[in-house]
């Protein structure tokens, strides 16, 4: 489903990724591990194209992006590819004037040019789906945190995407909040989403992965089960890291 070779990002002079290589089948959790500053957030917004990549190869569904040094890619190439990945953001990033079902249904007209009562629908069943159906019309503002957080995972499912991106989504909330968003992650990848998730939560690594890569200085250190990577890690910078979070 998803295939990364060779990636490669800049921010000026800095040299965040590094020549990234990663495979993920299609129904599976990979979750992306590593140190502060490592790029896995960077990857993650290379994925679906909100950083363009300086150099390499992107395959995600049935399309390919080849991007060679100093190429400049379409606009319409990057809206038609952006469109199969839903990405949840660590501080949710709901729209504030929109109530949570309107939230839901925003991208559903705008992007995928549904009619309003298609996206309603979709919305509630949705909402429903992530424990909100009685919230549809509260704001942002009226939830707490694990709930918005839910909400975006539902306005993210609603564009049908092939895969889905999620940004440290817990790292925000107040720990008593986090259960509640990892649960509804787990009840997806259960159901054979196909997920990259940035995630600090060891827990939900060992729990819900398929894959765990762990990223170091910009590139793909070690990878495999949760088991080999997080409990016979063969790397000396993943246990030293290991050793640091848990
Ligand atoms: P991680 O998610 O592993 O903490 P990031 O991908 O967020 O790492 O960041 C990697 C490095 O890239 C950091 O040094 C960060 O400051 C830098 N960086 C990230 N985004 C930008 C940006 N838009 N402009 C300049 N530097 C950036």
């Amino acid at each position: 489903m998803i295939t990364i070779d060779n990636l490669y990002k800049r921010f000026d002079k800095l040299e965040v990724l590094k020549g990234v290589n990663l495979s993920i089948e299609k129904g599976k959790t990979a979750v992306i591990i590593g140190p502060s500053g490592s790029g896995k957030t960077t990857l993650l917004r290379c994925l679906n194209l909100l950083e363009i990549p300086d150099k390499g190869t992107i395959v995600l569904g049935n399309k390919t992006l080849n991007i060679a040094e100093n190429s400049r890619l379409k606009q319409s190439e990057i809206v038609s590819f952006r469109k199969q990945t839903g990405m949840v953001f660590q501080n949710y990033s709901l729209f504030p004037h929109l109530t949570a079902i309107e939230n839901v249904m925003e991208g559903q007209v705008t992007v995928l040019k549904r009619s309003k009562d298609e996206s309603r629908k979709k919305a509630l069943s949705l909402l429903e789906k992530v424990g909100l159906r009685d919230r549809a019309d509260m704001y942002p503002f009226q939830l707490s945190g694990g709930q918005q957080q839910r909400v975006g995972i539902a306005r993210a499912m609603a564009m049908d995407p092939e895969v889905l991106l999620f940004d440290e989504p817990t790292s925000a909330l107040d720990p008593e909040l986090v259960g509640e968003v990892l649960k509804v992650m787990k009840d997806l990848a259960n159901e054979g989403m196909t997920m990259v998730v940035v995630t600090h939560e060891m827990k939900f690594a060992s729990e819900a992965a398929d894959q765990v890569i762990f990223m170091d200085g910009g590139v793909v250190v070690e990878k495999g089960t949760p088991e080999e990577v997080l409990n016979v890690p063969k790397n000396p910078r993943t246990m030293q890291f290991l050793n640091k979070v848990t």
